[in-house]
Order: structure tokens, then sequence, then C-alpha cells
């Protein structure tokens, strides 16, 4: 049965839809109007139907009255069923967004294709909304604000949402007077791309005057537990956060347990046992003997292995490589030579040209790979053919003025439902290099692996940028066989993006161990809309650590005149043969 409430709940909704859908307010004002009506009737909807005394109400006209009857008579509606159907069921959380209305959240949906708050962030970030109708910079950027604030309530995060605090508790703890040691541990010191919490480990000869002093930092919002040895507080915007203070010579033993992960544990603690040694957060022990340890490097030392770093803590196989004496040495942040794949204003990017040039060039870069979206890429200003040789030229203009650094003119190519490109051949053969990603349709009927694996086949194509389209804790990526991905890439000679976007991280590090056994090299690239995100590639580079890749894997480890010449060779040995 549907009771009175529900009806009315059900009329506000199919208002809110017909919104949506960019029907006139007239008609999802009658709804409205309705489900005020009902909600406020002393009568059971019911009896007055079956009296047929639905249409003396006020505000109930004809087409309303027949609705209601089926409602209430069968129990369902059709045409709120259908409604219902033609909408994404996300569109309607788009309206959790303070400010966020129907008829904004309907032009989002059917300008740009957004279907959760997760798409609306991104699109954001990409300035998809300053040009839209209605929109523009502030109501963007107030959105924005509301997306951020719903998201930390979620209970997860992204790893570069909680990464800025982690930081700054732990600073304030190293100026603690009483503090020792101290450093960051659990899943954000593993690199995990979504955390849940924030766990730190400091060491202290009066640990309670350091629970204290945490308690007191203006960060903290709210007070949990307070003990002696482990204090959990909430950040603002609710991130949870567990700090443990040990006695100094505990330390090691204590960042090493709360660091985790649980699976690396258990692996540890099984080869221990072997050795008939006994871990735990308090030490590694013989009978009752501590055996001692002045940091992590001893406790590996101890059971017999080289050290492990926290990214590979995930007993994925580096237990035994440590053993074995090969694990790889790791990319390091300053291994990155140069960036590949930065918009700029010319499409979705927010700086100029020279701006990105400049950003790069004083972060220590060689080279700069410019890649703006394509022309089908309307969404996104993506350029037509006299935008970019119009580019071109001011590239080639500013190139003169900045002769640190190796301008490369690239292009962010959409994949089309086909696998093809954007542009004719003779187009595509005027940039230095080409990146083709995928942004729409993905879940066109086409098969996604062999729409990636045609693109990948187009001689032009350089790159393959973010290979499942991802968007952390907002989408999915594509259902492909990445396998099957990475051997087209070994075949093709393509390079795979580690798209270091925080909000993307993708390859997904679990991919990479396979791109490296093939031999496919990796670029990490941050995907820059504007000048700060260039540093969005350290994340990348924790990831590449994760999947374990050594420099050498990584495609823009290399220098400047090695990446041209690889460039150039590619190009020519393509445009010579058509
Ligand atoms: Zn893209
Ligand atoms: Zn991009």
């Amino acid at each position: 049965m549907v009771d009175n409430k529900q009806a009315a709940a059900i009329l506000e909704e199919i208002g809110l839809l017909l919104e949506l859908q960019g029907e006139s307010p007239f008609k999802s004002r009658a709804y409205y109007n309705g489900a005020r009506t009902i909600e406020f009737l002393t009568e059971d909807l019911t009896k007055l139907v079956e009296e047929d005394k639905l249409k003396e109400l006020p505000g109930i006209g004809k087409a309303l009255t027949e609705k209601i009857a089926e409602l209430v008579l069968t129990g369902r509606l059709a045409y709120y069923e259908e409604l219902k159907k033609a909408i994404p069921s996300g569109v309607l959380e788009l309206l959790r967004i303070p400010g966020l209305g129907p008829k904004k959240a309907g032009i989002l949906y059917r300008e740009l294709g957004i279907t959760s708050i997760g798409e609306l962030e991104y699109a954001c970030k990409e300035n998809r909304l300053i040009t839209l109708k209605g929109f523009g910079a502030k109501t963007q950027a107030k959105f924005l604000a509301g997306v951020d604030y719903l998201k930390r309530f979620q209970g997860q995060h992204r790893l570069a949402d909680a990464w800025p605090w982690a930081m700054e508790i732990l600073s304030y703890l190293k100026d603690c007077p009483w503090v020792v040691e101290a450093e960051i541990a659990g899943s954000i010191r593993r690199g995990k791309e979504i955390v849940k919490d924030l766990d730190l480990v400091a060491s202290s000869r009066e640990p309670e005057k350091v629970s204290q002093y945490l308690t007191g930092l203006p960060l903290v919002e709210e007070v949990i537990a307070l003990g002696p040895t482990k204090t959990s507080v909430k950040l603002e915007y609710g991130l949870p956060l567990d700090l443990r203070v040990v006695e100094p010579q505990q330390f090691p033993y204590a960042l090493h347990h709360f660091t985790g992960s649980k699976e690396h544990h258990t692996a540890l603690r099984h080869l221990a046992k072997g050795m008939k040694l006994k871990i735990n957060e308090y030490g590694i022990f013989h009978g009752d003997e501590l055996l001692l340890c002045q940091d992590e490097k001893d406790f590996y030392r101890v059971l017999g292995l080289d050290y492990i770093v926290p990214e590979l803590r995930e007993n994925t196989g580096e237990i035994e490589a440590s053993l074995e004496g090969r694990l790889p040495d790791l990319v390091e942040g300053e291994d990155i030579k140069g960036v590949f794949h930065v918009h700029t204003n010319y499409s979705d990017g927010a700086n100029t040209i020279e701006e990105m040039v400049k950003g790069a060039r004083d972060r220590g870069y060689r080279y700069l790979g410019i890649t703006d979206h394509s022309q089908s890429a309307f969404y996104a200003g993506g350029l037509k053919v006299e935008d970019l040789l119009r580019q071109r030229e001011e590239i080639r203009a500013i190139q003169e003025e900045y002769p640190q650094i190796m301008i490369f003119h690239g292009i962010e190519s959409e994949i089309k439902a086909d696998g093809s490109l954007d542009y004719d051949d003779d187009i595509l053969a005027l940039f230095d290099f080409v990146i083709a990603s995928v942004h729409s349709h993905f879940s066109a009927g086409a098969d996604l692996t062999q729409r990636l694996i045609r693109a990948m086949s187009h001689p032009a194509v350089t790159m393959l940028g973010h290979p499942t389209g991802r968007l952390l804790l907002a989408r999915e990526g594509y259902r492909v066989d990445m396998e099957a991905v990475l051997e087209a890439a070994r075949e093709y000679q393509v390079i795979i993006e580690l798209n270091a976007s925080p909000a993307r991280l993708d390859l997904d590090w679990r991919h990479l161990p396979k791109a490296k056994e093939l031999g496919v090299k990796v670029s990490i690239n941050p995907d820059a809309h504007r000048v700060e995100e260039l540093d969005d590639i350290r994340y990348g580079v924790l990831m590449a650590r994760k999947g374990w890749l050594k420099a050498s894997d990584v495609f823009n480890t290399m220098g400047p005149r090695i990446v041209r010449r690889y460039l150039e060779e590619r190009r020519r040995s393509w445009v010579n043969k058509s």
C-alpha cells in the first residue's frame, strides 16, 4: 500500500526528475503543489481515490488525479518508473551539494554528462563549468567546496586529501619538546591511493604530555579517546587520526607494526617463527630476550632481510625478493627529468603556455610536453586545427625565450567510439607526440579493450592516457582486459601513462609489474590543469614505487636529448613511411 506520505514523496521526486530533464518549470510545479496538498491531507488518500474525490482537492488537475489513482490502486506508477530510468541515480545525488538545485544538476548532466559527485568534482577541476551558460568561475568554486565537504564525510579519503594533514601534524609533533622521534605510519606511509584514517607514531619519555599536546592542536576538532599510549582524535572535516606514543627504544618496532600491511606482517611473522623469533609491536624477541634495533633497517636485518621500503609492504613478493637480494632500486622524485601531459588555457587548463613552462622550469624539469584536448572533446574546449596551429607558433616563440627547458608540442587526442583518433594524419604528423585517451562513451557497446588497442595501433600514438579511466572514490575504471592492452602496448611500442592526478592514479599500481615484465615503458604524467598540479607528480612516483618500478622503467626519467631523439625517430619512421 502507498500511504499519503509515500505518494507525496513520489510526486515530489517526479517534479525533481522533470526539472533535471529540463522540462518547463510549470510542469514540475504542478507535481510539487500536488505533493504539498497530499502531504497536508488529513484523510486517507486511498479512500479519496475510491470515492473519486481527488479532483476536488486544490491544485490536483486531471493528469495528476489519474497518476495518483494508478499509484494508490496498483502500488506503482509507470510514468515515475520511466522517468527514473531516464536519469542515472547519481544525478540526484548531485543535489546533496549545497546550492546545487535540480535545474543546474540537469544542465550538468545533459551538457557535460555528469552523473556523480566525483565526476562533478573532476569537471570543476578541469574548469568545465566556467564557460557553461548560467554557471561561471564563482559557481564552480562553490560547488568544488561543496564536493570537498561531502567527500570527507564518506569515511574514505584520497591519498592527496589526507597527505597535507598528515604532514602538518607530523611537523607539529616534531616541534613538540617531549617528542624524541615521530613518523607517519599506516596506509599513508605505504602510499595507498585511498586511506581511511591517519596513523602516526611518536616516541617520548613522557608519553602523556605528547598525547595532551596533540589534543591541544588547532587542527583537532574532537577528541575521541585520550590514553597514555594511544590517542584518537578527529581533525577538521572528520578525518580520524590515531597517535601511538611509545618509549624511545620501542620506536622502530612500533613504527613497523603500525605501518602494516597486515599481509606483510603475517608473512614476516611466519618467517620469524622459523627462526624461533617472535614479533609484535613491542619488539622482536628470542624467548624473553629483546633483540635490539636502532631503526627499521635493523629490524629487517635481524630477520636476515634487506630493508623493505614501506611502499612495498603488501606481501606481493617483497619478502622473497628481499631474501634473495633482488629488491629493486625504486624510482624517486628526483629521477624525473621532465613532464608530459599538461593542459593550458588553449583548452581547459587555467594557465597560459608560458606560465606552465615557467612552472616546470622552476621545479627543475628539463622538458615539458604540452597536450591540450583535441577537437571532439568540445566540452573541454578541444582544439580546432587553426587553434593548434596558433599554439604551435606560440610554443616556438616561447621556446626561444626559455632555452633552459625543451618544449614539446603534443595533443591529448580523444579515442573515439570506434577507436579512431581526432584529426587527419597530416595534422597528427605535426605533433612531437600524441597521448590517446578515452573521455566519453566508455559504456558504449563497443569493446573497450579493442577500442584502446585500435587507438594504440595508430603509428602517431606515443602514449596511452589514463588507461582505465577510473576516478578514485567516484567512478570505477572501465572494464578492460589490461593484460591485452599491455601486450598491445609492447607490440606497438606505446608508452603507458601513470596519470598522477590524485583523482586518477591510473594505471593502477597493481598492474605496473606486468608492464615492467613486458618491457613496456611507463610515463609519470601529472595531467596538470594548473601550475601547482605539476607537483602531483609526487603521487605518481609513489604509485610507481608501489608498482616496483625502477628509474629505468619510467620514460620521463630520461634526459631531454634522449627523449627528443626518441620522439623524433618515432615520428620520422611513421611520417616517412606514409
Ligand atoms: Zn584526459
Ligand atoms: Zn588531460
